[in-house]
């Protein structure tokens, strides 16, 4: 009897520590977040790129992904690594002042990577670090700098000409790191097509075969990934920023024939224009702007609250936010660069669905086959912590949101 006692017993208790090797060495998930700026809800029918198509068909597609105001690179490419709108994270355009640290512009290599302009959120990176889960960031905006103390452990310095070839490798290099160095997410980055739409619109024959080379990268990432025996091991999440609206150089409108250029400080221009009166009287500066056609101003208090864009004091006091389709320019600068204004951008109201980008997921965290309704890209932080099973930080998403999208 005894013996049968201590014989359950120890039964039980091997059962036991068993069990909680098991849990102690269970399968850290791998993530590849890839990033395709630019590519416009739409293209995914409009230009059928054929890998696309065949991820979104074994895992999930979201019909669009929305993004946050501004529609711009910088801030949404942030969101998405935190959950928060650009208000609260700090990146609040591409092209921003700030009282303490000055100018920050993407061109500005100093700025982009200084932690300072970066640490109002925490990036998904830093989340997983302190779970002791490494990130492996290239190119994903503001994984250069230093946030919070802290670096992914892998990141490389933007340039725009390394070849696509190149950034696959350095994915495929990271993956294939012995297990103690190995990152658990990963990230992608490829800008032809928001490039393309720019310089010719999104319906323009450029960003056709923009969409369709981009294409074909993915279909050499997806075979490797295939060859290595990882594709049904890795969770693929690609995704997009932002969509692209057609604009001409016949829809623009002019700030200096409604305020003499020496009056204000214009912080951003087009085609959302950030700005401040020299004077300090921003009630006299919108009474100017109020005459302004295809443009809505708004002094930054009263900015609609669902744009979430009111708190940070890299707002400037006016914005203005132009009809989809319009831009904003000032006389001299157009007589220069008029062509510029022929081709597309992007900046617009996120709730404009030519401003929606792309969901696609494949992988073992997603369901299968599964087409959803749209949802805003202020999610996907969340969803990210889920898989991993780490605590989120404090953000403005909700698991709640993209839930229904998960294993
Ligand atoms: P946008 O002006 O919003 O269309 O920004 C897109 C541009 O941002 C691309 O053409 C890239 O060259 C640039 N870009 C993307 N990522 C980075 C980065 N990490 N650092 C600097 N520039 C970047
Ligand atoms: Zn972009
Ligand atoms: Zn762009």
């Amino acid at each position: 009897m005894t013996g049968i006692l201590i014989g359950r017993f120890l039964a039980a208790a091997l059962f036991l520590a068993g069990y909680s090797a098991c849990a102690q060495q269970a399968e850290v998930p791998t993530v590849v977040l890839v990033s395709l700026d630019g590519i416009r809800a739409d293209y995914l029918t409009r230009y059928n790129p054929p890998t696309l198509n065949q991820l979104a068909a074994e895992g999930v597609r979201a019909e669009y992904l929305e993004p946050v105001f501004p529609t711009k690179t910088f801030p949404n490419h942030y969101t998405i690594a935190t959950g928060r709108y650009p208000q609260s994270h700090g990146i609040v355009s591409n092209t921003m002042y700030d009282a303490q640290l000055g100018h920050f512009s993407l061109s500005n290599r100093r700025a982009v990577g200084d932690g300072r302009w970066w640490d109002g959120a925490e990036p998904v990176w830093l989340t997983l670090h302190k779970a002791g889960v490494k990130s492996a960031m290239y190119f994903w905006p503001g994984s250069e700098a230093e946030i919070l103390g802290v670096r992914p452990a892998y990141y490389a310095a933007y340039a725009p000409d390394v070849p696509w070839e190149t950034r696959i490798g350095w994915v495929m290099d990271a993956l294939a790191l012995p297990k103690a160095e190995r990152p658990h997410l990963l990230s992608l980055y490829f800008s032809k097509v928001d490039r393309a739409g720019h310089n010719y619109g999104p319906l323009a024959d450029q960003t056709r075969d923009a969409v369709a080379d981009v294409d074909r990268y993915l279909k050499h990432f997806v075979a490797l990934l295939a060859d290595r025996g990882l594709l049904d091991k890795v969770n693929l999440i690609i995704t997009s920023d932002h969509g692209m609206a057609k604009t001409s150089r016949n829809s623009v409108v002019f700030l200096d024939d409604y305020v003499s250029l020496d009056e204000v400080v214009v912080t951003d221009w087009d085609p959302v224009i950030a700005l401040a009166p020299k004077d300090g009287d921003t009630d006299a500066l919108m009474a100017k702007l109020a005459d302004m056609p295809h443009v809505a101003f708004y002094k930054k208090e009263h900015m609609p609250a669902r744009l979430h864009y009111r708190s940070h004091d890299r707002i400037r006091p006016v914005i203005g936010i132009a009809e989809t389709g319009w831009r904003i320019s000032s006389r001299p600068y157009f007589r220069r660069n008029a062509a510029r204004f022929d081709g597309g951008t992007h900046g617009y109201d996120p709730a404009d669905p030519s401003m929606h980008g792309i969901f696609i997921a494949r992988g073992p965290a997603f369901k299968e086959g599964v087409v959803v309704d749209g949802f805003a890209s202020i999610h996907i932080y969340e969803m990210l912590c889920a898989i991993f099973g780490v605590a989120p930080a404090e953000n403005d998403g909700d698991l709640d949101a993209v839930r229904h999208l998960l294993n």
